[in-house]
């Protein structure tokens, strides 16, 4: 229906954590114009982003929003994975203390931490957003809203020796279809799923 998305778009595996960071509550166009602003700067490394003044790094990625409050978060992300060794020390690291490390992070939530797994430390991990609860619930795949950790856990292991590319892949088509076609108001007509969805309209 959607055909492969190939995420995540990133020129460097670093930009992906900021990308995780600047996508929190804004759509991708938003984090894209952010992106250019910090690459006109040349603001796309930890040590880069750390020396900037904070005001103008703020600056820098305010079409993202929340702006203030990103700066500061990439920040905390640029000091942690600096201090912990960059990804040659973090890639040593089993996923579950990858993810606590992650979760140490002020600003870091799940969805981030579980963007950063899978995205650019290449975890076989599902990655559960605003668009996952709305198409599984529409689809009939969950009761009740029983928490990110169990939805996340439950897809896992319905997909047992799955790899990071089948959750890469399965992510970015959940977003892709949230985006096109489960949208708040859905567009059923054009759906292929719409034989089987009891909120099919
Ligand atoms: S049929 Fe409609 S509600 Fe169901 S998944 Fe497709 S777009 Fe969403």
């Amino acid at each position: 229906m959607h055909g492969p998305a190939g995420w995540w778009p990133a020129e460097t595996r670093f930009e992906i954590l900021i990308g995780a960071v600047l996508t929190q509550n804004t759509a991708w166009s938003n984090v894209e114009k952010a992106l250019a602003g910090l690459r006109e700067c040349g603001w796309l490394a930890p040590e880069t982003i750390l020396d900037a003044p904070e005001a103008e790094l703020a600056a820098a990625i305010r079409p993202s929003g929340y702006f203030n409050i990103k700066a500061r978060r990439l920040r905390n992300l640029c000091r942690w994975f600096l201090e912990a060794g960059g990804f040659p020390a973090l890639e040593r690291l089993d996923t579950g203390s990858l993810r606590e490390a992650l979760l140490s992070v002020n600003g870091v939530g799940r969805e981030t931490a579980d963007d950063i797994l899978v995205y650019a430390f290449e975890r076989p991990v599902f990655v559960v957003d605003a668009y996952t609860w709305r198409i599984f619930e529409r689809l009939g795949l969950i009761a009740e809203r029983a928490g990110y950790e169990a939805l996340r856990a439950g897809v896992e292991a319905a997909a047992p020796g799955a790899d990071a590319d089948f959750f890469n892949e399965l992510h970015a088509l959940l977003v892709i279809h949230g985006n096109r076609l489960c949208r708040p108001k859905p567009l059923c007509g054009a759906c292929t799923l719409r034989d089987t969805c009891p909120a099919a309209s």
